[in-house]
């Protein structure tokens, strides 16, 4: 294609993107293809010859979009928010434009430079101190890993430099609360400490953050039995309920082991924009390293997720390769984003970023922000004021945990109907919500967020949980 063919093309699709944005609240929420229809709406062998665009965009407005859950929907309370804003799109289809291989400094100096930028713009947005250092990284998952890695190395003094956890004389032990993100079991695994060698710390029972006094005692137990305390994963804002476990207290327990202490904000980091809720981080810049997603409730298009960490020089012993190939003259002048994860190669997503913030500024974003949180008190408050209807867990953000209990209606019963209201919620295509276990029975998430979502939205949603879990019964 010559740039003149993509001119052409490009807005076209443009046009396409905007007009396909503006229908979306016409759309049912939730995909309702079945598995294996758009695999068989596709041809099974790549075209030989190109095809028209026309036909190209006729194929996505029948095909794709049917297999897609608009999380950019008004009635999208799912999960968490998962904003693709505009904006941050122009940054994404500038960052294609400029095809920067960011590789080292040397192959894209603008790439590393706009990087180091726009994370020490979001530090200063955040509240968080001076020394924190951000890198761009593609989820949490992978920040989470990165974290663990580095606690992992710095409990056992740069083994991977030798002959690695094999010969380290005591086993490292990570903590974390069961209401964590699943993809922090995940990195203790993928990091080798073994599942045996993972904690699960029991939580309080109203607020579900982990209990301190817990996290002592299984700290001092395992010292006793000859283990290493190595690392804690505080989660702020919990996957389930946005619990925010105590990361001060938490900090100073770690310190008199010398364990790291990983923060993972991916949803609630966005909140630290709001000076309002900075309470809700109290301690957090005794941490070692925090992940949070603007790709989340902010509204940067996937993916984006930072990840900020004390001690850059110690990630750097920890990940740094140095192939002869990728030398240059200026390597000891220059950061190298390559030694602070795990991939080489990096797109451009820093320009995600750099386009939302100039373009809809932060005020804005903050007073989305704002908004968001008064619609979940809002739920929370009526919610709370209706006869067998419960709130389950303290509405710190802007999740709600809810459940219909009708009187009479007891465990797996009770169960079976939280289960079918929903479903016949995501079922009918005006709203999306997210059934989630707490405490062994089943519940709804309301993950207010979506950037289309305004009071008027949220009102009609309660109409329609009402309406839909009692014509359930
Ligand atoms: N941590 C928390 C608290 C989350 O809620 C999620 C996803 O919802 C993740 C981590 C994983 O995020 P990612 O998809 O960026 O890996």
């Amino acid at each position: 294609m010559t740039p003149e063919e993509f001119r052409a093309a490009a807005h076209t699709l443009v046009d396409w993107v905007a007009d396909h944005r503006s229908r979306i609240p016409s759309l049912p929420v939730a995909s309702q293809v079945k598995p294996g229809e758009i695999r068989d709406a596709l041809p099974t062998h790549a075209p030989e010859q190109p095809e028209p665009l026309a036909d190209v965009l006729a194929d996505l407005d029948r095909i794709i979009v049917p297999g897609i859950t608009q999380t950019q929907h008004p009635g999208f309370y799912g999960w968490f928010p998962s904003n693709a804003g505009l904006a941050s799109l122009l940054g994404d289809i500038a960052s294609g434009g400029v095809a920067g291989l960011g590789i080292t400094w040397q192959s894209a100096p603008a790439l590393t430079e706009v990087e180091q930028v726009v994370t020490e713009w979001l530090r200063e947005l955040c509240g968080l101190a001076p020394e924190w250092k951000g890198a761009i990284q593609d989820t949490a998952s992978t920040g989470t890993l990165v974290a663990m890695i580095a606690g992992r190395e710095r409990a056992s003094e740069l083994s991977e430099h030798g002959a690695g956890l094999q010969a380290v004389a005591q086993p490292l032990v990570a903590y974390t609360s069961p209401q964590a993100h699943s993809s922090v079991p995940k990195a203790v695994l993928l990091a080798g400490f073994g599942s045996e060698n993972l904690r699960f710390v029991d939580v309080d029972p109203v607020a579900y953050a982990m209990l301190p006094d817990a996290l002592a005692a299984a700290m001092a137990a395992d010292v006793a039995a000859g283990k290493r305390p190595a690392i804690v994963v505080a989660a702020l804002g919990t996957t389930g309920t946005t619990a925010f476990d105590p990361v001060a207290e938490i900090v100073e327990i770690a310190s008199e082991y010398g364990a790291w202490v990983h923060v993972d904000a991916a949803m609630a980091g966005s909140a630290m924009l709001l000076p309002e809720c900075r309470h809700l981080f109290a301690g957090i810049d005794g941490a070692d390293s925090i992940g949070w997603n603007p790709h989340k409730w902010m509204g940067t298009i996937l993916d984006c997720s930072l990840l900020y960490v004390r001690d850059v020089d110690h990630l750097v012993r920890c990940m740094s390769t140095t192939p002869s190939y990728l030398r240059s003259a200026v390597d000891d002048d220059v950061v190298q984003y390559k030694d602070w994860g795990i991939p080489l190669g990096r797109r451009f997503r820093a320009l995600k970023l750099w386009f939302q913030l100039r373009l809809d500024g932060v005020e804005a974003i903050r007073a989305r922000l704002r908004r968001d949180l008064a619609n979940a008190q809002w739920l929370a408050d009526a919610v709370a004021a209706e006869p067998d209807w419960r709130v389950l867990a303290p509405v710190d953000l802007q999740t709600v945990c809810l459940r219909h209990e009708p009187p009479g209606l007891h465990g797996e019963a009770l169960d079976r109907h939280t289960l079918a209201w929903a479903d016949a919620i995501n079922a009918g295509g005006k709203a999306f919500v997210s059934p989630s276990l707490l405490d062994g029975r089943w519940m709804v998430r309301v993950s207010i967020g979506a950037e289309a979502t305004e009071r008027a939205d949220v009102q009609a949603l309660w109409e329609l949980l009402r309406a839909t879990a009692a014509s359930c019964r």
